[in-house]
């Protein structure tokens, strides 16, 4: 997986959350959906927490909420969102 400056890749066990954060808007509605998952920094540029996250449905939940696509989700190298 490519890591780029502004994509940031956290790894919980088989779980991977990849953030676009240059293509983030800071519209939040993923820290709606997952608060234990996703926050946003001193910049409104979303993050991913420490600590126990959400269940996997929530996260992906966050992630589909996401009006600009930046959020990934993968399980065991699979993408599971964005699906395309
Ligand atoms: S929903 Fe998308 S644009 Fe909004 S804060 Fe989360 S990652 Fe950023």
């Amino acid at each position: 997986m490519e890591e780029s400056q502004n994509a940031r890749t956290v790894k919980h066990d088989d779980i991977e959350i990849r953030i676009l954060r240059e293509k983030c808007i800071g519209a939040a509605t993923c820290v709606v959906y997952s608060p234990s998952t996703f926050d946003l920094d001193e910049s409104n540029i979303a993050v991913v927490k420490e600590g126990q996250w959400d269940e996997l449905e929530k996260i992906v939940a966050g992630a589909q909420s996401c009006p600009v696509l930046a959020i990934e989700v993968y399980q065991a190298g699979k993408k599971l969102y964005p699906t395309s």
